[in-house]
């Protein structure tokens, strides 16, 4: 058996997938909402029996080894190591890339950084002055180590000793995971110094790059300072906290998304734990994505600033076309001076939970937000609003969501609905907005592009199949049905392999497809599990369903036949002369048409019967 094979065997996808997501037993598999696609009702399917999962929504379908790759963003390699790991198999063979070998190394020095810089805050004496200024910011130790939290010291070169004098990492590396500076005489020193370390995690756990925050406010430095892009870390995708305060993101299935890494340790100590930070930086499509898999709303909760308006107007761009709900949690009205999440829920716990209960519609935000700076009963503010506001509640994707921002819009302006929707067309044929309409329709071209759409005769294929499983009579089944010719690619292959299991009675889908090929059992799964196929399950009579089913069958098959065979004919018929070889050939044909009309009568008169 191979080791790949090996593994395969080893792994249950139950646990695999369910480690991942939220898994709801359904019938004889486990189902949940695809997190490969945005849906509102489930219809990702994972099969024990099959050890497969399969969207039939979306179509994205695998093992487990796909899964990871797909969900994870592991490379297949590291999906075989992991599931090997789990398994407790040794890998022998296996061919890693340079490329993997490298990002392992980079890995293993970042991880080890995380370590020491953690052992500096938390044990050495040079961690002092931090611990003292973590503990003035009221992070608690519980904090500390669920974030890992650290500090560099202020020498030049306390990583470089650490890392490559006793750890013997080559220096190049050490830069390459961006966490020393080479200078310009060819000299290493350690980017992050004299700050409290933030390590910044990617969505798998993995210690991929950090944050410094300056111990001293008033030192001349950045007070904060990150990892810069590297093989790992890529500023788009981080969120602070993710794999922290996933669980609890999941279980709520919303998350709170704030500027700082403060903010989320702060806000997680007063008990509202669903938050991640981006960082001072905008929304991303990819961060969206991540957020989108656990959570069904994102509630922004950003700066009270010019800066805020703008990534939050930036933020219902990048979620447009997901089925994500935005929200906002505004704290620009507080008096109590608290500038940031960070310092309300240090200062005022209870405030801050129930302010983060009252998060308000994206569009109910903006409204507010403009008619902070625009006067709504004076023509220039009229216009200074519809600026504002015209194009992005034009846009709103949900019809209903959208009249009703725009007849609020009308109310608040004072002028008739109308008058807004002129305004919007004027400045949506001025203006380039996104039209998602346009997009979901050249989507949807390419899907069905993709998917060509089945004939009469597969559907009826498929359908047979389904209904012999049911029944238990799988084996006198098989045999009628493999004298079929088949046009569903891959199900020759299949029934041949059925028919040599010798299964009587009931079929156990398991073991009968024990050894069958990926690309066999992804038909199965395709066809035993279509939700269009066990919807019906209850209703149907499955022994009268087949037999009507296979005649029909039956008859499109030798019809189909019969049409292949007629267009050879007429191809050969325009030859003359012709030699003895196309003469036998063309006797052949005719003699096959005849065979395949009788059999048509045949299955006609039967169903008369
Ligand atoms: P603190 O609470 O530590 O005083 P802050 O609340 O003033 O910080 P901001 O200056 O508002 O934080 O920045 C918010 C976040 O943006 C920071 O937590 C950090 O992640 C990021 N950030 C701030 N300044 C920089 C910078 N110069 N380079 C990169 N990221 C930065
Ligand atoms: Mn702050």
């Amino acid at each position: 058996m191979s080791q790949v094979q090996q593994v395969k065997e080893a792994t249950d996808i139950i646990q695999i997938v369910g480690e991942r997501l939220k898994l709801q037993r359904s019938g004889s598999s486990y189902k949940a909402p695809c997190p490969f696609h945005s849906e509102k009702t489930p219809s990702f399917f994972v099969s024990d029996q099959l050890q497969r999962y399969r969207c039939f929504g979306c179509s994205e379908t695998g093992d487990a080894l796909d899964f990871l790759q797909k969900y994870d963003a592991m490379s297949f390699g590291e999906a075989l190591k992991y599931l090997a790991d789990k398994a407790g198999i040794q890998l022998e063979e296996f061919q890693k890339t340079p490329e993997d070998d490298l990002r392992e190394r980079l890995l293993a020095i970042l991880n080890l950084a995380k370590e020491y810089y953690h052992y500096l805050l938390v044990t050495h004496n040079v961690g002092k002055e931090a611990r003292e200024y973590l503990k003035d910011r009221k992070i608690t130790k519980d904090s500390i180590n669920l974030f890992n939290l650290g500090y560099s010291m202020s020498d030049w070169d306390g990583l470089v000793k650490y890392l490559h004098k006793k750890k013997k990492y080559p220096l190049e590396e050490i830069e390459q995971a961006g966490l020393v500076i080479r200078a310009k005489g060819g000299r290493y020193y350690d980017r992050f110094r004299g700050r409290v370390m933030f390590p910044l995690k990617d969505h798998r756990g993995r210690v991929v790059g950090f944050s410094g925050r300056l111990l001293d406010n008033n030192a001349k430095e950045a007070k904060y300072i990150n990892t810069p892009e590297t093989m790992l870390y890529h500023k788009s995708k981080m969120l602070f906290g993710y794999k922290e305060l996933l669980n609890e993101i999941r279980k709520k299935e919303e998350v709170i998304v704030v500027e700082g890494e403060f903010d989320v340790v702060s806000s997680a100590q007063s008990h509202v734990n669903n938050i991640v930070a981006i960082k001072g930086s905008a929304l991303t499509k990819e961060q969206v994505k991540l957020l989108a898999r656990v959570s069904k709303k994102i509630i922004l909760c950003l700066d009270a600033d010019e800066a805020g308006a703008k990534a939050t107007k930036r933020a219902i761009e990048v979620a447009g076309d997901t089925d994500i709900e935005l929200r906002v949690i505004d704290l620009s009205g507080l008096d109590g001076g608290q500038k940031d999440v960070d310092e309300l829920a240090r200062h005022e716990p209870k405030l801050w939970r129930e302010i983060e209960k009252q998060n308000i519609s994206v569009y109910e935000f903006l409204l507010r937000l403009s008619l902070r700076h625009h006067d709504p009963e004076k023509p220039e503010g009229k216009r200074e609003i519809m600026k504002d506001l015209g194009a992005i509640f034009g846009g709103i994707v949900h019809a209903v969501e959208r009249d009703y921002y725009v007849q609020k819009l009308a109310e608040t302006l004072r002028v008739k609905k109308e008058v807004i929707m002129q305004d919007i067309n004027r400045i949506k044929d001025g203006v380039v907005v996104k039209k998602p309409k346009k997009k979901k329709k050249e989507e949807e071209k390419e899907e069905k592009e993709l998917a060509p759409a089945l004939t009469r005769q597969q559907s009826f294929e498929r359908y047979c199949v389904f209904l012999i499983f049911e029944t238990n009579k799988f084996q006198d089944k098989l045999e009628e049905f493999k004298e079929i010719n088949f046009q569903t690619p891959g199900l020759t292959e299949l029934v041949t392999y059925f028919l040599k299991s010798k299964t009587k009675g009931k079929v156990d889908l398991k073991k009968i497809t024990y050894g069958l090929a990926e690309d066999l059992k992804e038909l199965v799964f395709d066809i035993v599990y279509a939700p269009e196929f066990v919807n019906l399950k209850d209703q149907i009579d499955s022994e009268k369903e087949w037999k009507n089913t296979f005649s029909s069958l039956k008859k499109e098959s030798a019809r189909s036949s019969i049409k292949i065979l007629q267009e050879q004919i007429q191809e050969l018929d325009k030859k003359s002369p012709k030699t003895e070889k196309e003469e036998a050939k063309l006797a052949d044909l005719l003699r096959k048409v005849a065979q395949f009309q009788r059999s048509l009568r045949v299955v006609r008169a039967v169903d008369k019967a």
